[in-house]
C-alpha cells in the first residue's frame, strides 16, 4: 500500500465515518498551496469552507500566535488577559457595533446568538416566559449542535438526533411574503445566512436582505446575519450584508475569524442586545483566550485595510467572468455567488459533483461538492491571478473531458 493508501486505511478504522474526505493526505501548505505526503502539490480551491481566506502559513498570523505562544495561552475569563479588551474594541469597530461576546466554534456563536435572542425577546421586548420564536430559513446551514440542526432541512443531518429543540419556523429563504406573515409578537429574531453557503453558494433575490431589514426593525425584531462563511472580505466586502446596504442588529462570526490557526467565533452587536448578560449566565471555558484574541486582532488588522476584501472583489470578477463563458454551454448549468466565491452546478450527465471534484483532484486542484453536481469554489483571498486562471484551467479540462 502507498503512503497516501495506509494513512487513509488507519484513518477509516480508528476515526468515526462522519465525513468522506477526498482521498489526498495533506502534509503541509504555503498560502493557497497544499503538499501531501508523497510530494504532490494541489491548489486549495475550498481554503476549510472561508476558515483559510488569509492562505495557509500567512507570515503575520502565524507570527502573532509564535509570539503569543511565548507569553500566555488561557487564563479562563476567570481573570482578565492583556489581549482581550484590544481584541473586542477593534472588532466591534470593524463591525460598527459596541459589544463582543467570544466564543470558538461558529455552531457556538450561533448558539450564543439564539440565547442571546431569547433574552433579549423576554427582558427588552416582553416576550411571554418560554414563548419566543425564531425565524430561519429552508435550506440552511448554521452548524451540528442538537438545538441547530433541530431547524435544519437537511434530513443528513438531522435524522436520528431528535428529540428536536422547538422555537424556531422555517419559511423558504428569499421569500419576503411567507416571512412576513410567520412573524408574530412572540417572535425575538430572524436568522438568516446573506449568501447560503452549505445549500450552494445561493445568493437570494436582490433587495430581499434589504426588506428583510426593514420588516424586522418595524416589526421590532432583531436582524441575526450568520457571516461565518460570507463574512471577513470573502464576497469582496467585510460582509455579505453590505452588498444590499444592509446593518444587521448581529453579526455572528467565525471561520475566517480565527486567521486558520485556532477557532475564534464571536457574537458582535448592539450594548442593548449584548448587554442583556448578567456573569454566570452564559459562556466558554476557551472563548476569548489570549491566543486566539491575538490571531484574531491579527486579522481585524488585516481586514481593517480593505486590501483583503479589494482582491477578493477584483479577482471575484475575473473569477465569475470566467465561469460565466462556460455557464450554459452544456457542462455548466448555473453560475452563482459573489466575490471569490462560487457554487457551479455541474450538467448532471457529466458526473456527481464528488466525482467531478475527484477528477479535479487528479489534476492538482482541491474543491468540495455540496449537494448532487454542485462544487463550490473558494480559493484563499491571497491566490494569485495566474493561480486561479491555473485552477479555471484544470476545471475546464475535466468539464472538456
Ligand atoms: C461553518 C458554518 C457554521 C458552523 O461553524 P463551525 O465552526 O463548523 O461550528 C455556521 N454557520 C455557517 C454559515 C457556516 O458556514
Amino acid at each position: 500500500m502507498s503512503t497516501t493508501e495506509n494513512a487513509i486505511a488507519s484513518a477509516e478504522a480508528h476515526s468515526a465515518h462522519n465525513y468522506h474526505p477526498l482521498p489526498v493526505v495533506v502534509a503541509t501548505a504555503d498560502g493557497a498551496w497544499m503538499t501531501d505526503v508523497e510530494g504532490r502539490r494541489f491548489l486549495d480551491m475550498l481554503a476549510g469552507y472561508s476558515a483559510l481566506n488569509f492562505g495557509h502559513g500567512n507570515r503575520r498570523l502565524i507570527d502573532a500566535a509564535k509570539a503569543q505562544l511565548e507569553r500566555v495561552t488561557l487564563t479562563s475569563r476567570a481573570f482578565h488577559h492583556d489581549r482581550f479588551a484590544e481584541f473586542c474594541t477593534r472588532l466591534a469597530e470593524l463591525c460598527g457595533m459596541e459589544m463582543v461576546l467570544p466564543m470558538n466554534t461558529g455552531a457556538e456563536a450561533v448558539e450564543t446568538a439564539v440565547k442571546t435572542a431569547r433574552k433579549w425577546g423576554y427582558q427588552v421586548k416582553g416576550v411571554p416566559d418560554g414563548r419566543a420564536k425564531i425565524i430561519v430559513a429552508g435550506n440552511n446551514f448554521h452548524g451540528r449542535t442538537t438545538t441547530i440542526i433541530s431547524f435544519s432541512t437537511d434530513t443528513e443531518a438531522r435524522a436520528d438526533f431528535g428529540p428536536y429543540t422547538p422555537g424556531f419556523e422555517i419559511v423558504p429563504y428569499g421569500d419576503l411574503t411567507t416571512l412576513e406573515a410567520a412573524i408574530t409578537h412572540n417572535t425575538v429574531a430572524v436568522l438568516l445566512e446573506p449568501i447560503q453557503g452549505e445549500a450552494g453558494v445561493l445568493v437570494p433575490p436582490p433587495g430581499y436582505l434589504a426588506a428583510v431589514r426593514e420588516l424586522t426593525r418595524e416589526r421590532n425584531v432583531l436582524f441575526i446575519a450568520d457571516e461565518i462563511q460570507s463574512g471577513l472580505g470573502r464576497t469582496g466586502k467585510t460582509f455579505a450584508c453590505e452588498h444590499e446596504g444592509v446593518v444587521p442588529d448581529m453579526y455572528v462570526l467565525g471561520k475566517a475569524l480565527g486567521g486558520g490557526v485556532v477557532p475564534v467565533s464571536a457574537v458582535v452587536s448592539s450594548a442593548e442586545v449584548l448587554g442583556v448578560f448578567r456573569p454566570g449566565e452564559h459562556g466558554s471555558t476557551f472563548g476569548g483566550n489570549p491566543l486566539a484574541c491575538a490571531v484574531a486582532l491579527e486579522v481585524v488588522a488585516m481586514l481593517e485595510t480593505g486590501e483583503f476584501q479589494r482582491r477578493a472583489a477584483e479577482l471575484g470578477d475575473h473569477l465569475h467572468r470566467e465561469l460565466g463563458l462556460l455557464a450554459g454551454g452544456g457542462a455548466v448549468e448555473t453560475v452563482r455567488g459573489r466575490g471569490l466565491w462560487a457554487g457551479v452546478d455541474i450538467a448532471p450527465a457529466l458526473g456527481t459533483g464528488r466525482e467531478i471534484s475527484e477528477r479535479l483532484m487528479d489534476r492538482g486542484v482541491l474543491v468540495k461538492d455540496t449537494h448532487g453536481s454542485t462544487i463550490r469554489l473558494a480559493p484563499p483571498l491571497v491566490i494569485s491571478k495566474e493561480d486561479l486562471d491555473w485552477g479555471l484551467d484544470q476545471l475546464r479540462a475535466v468539464l472538456a473531458e
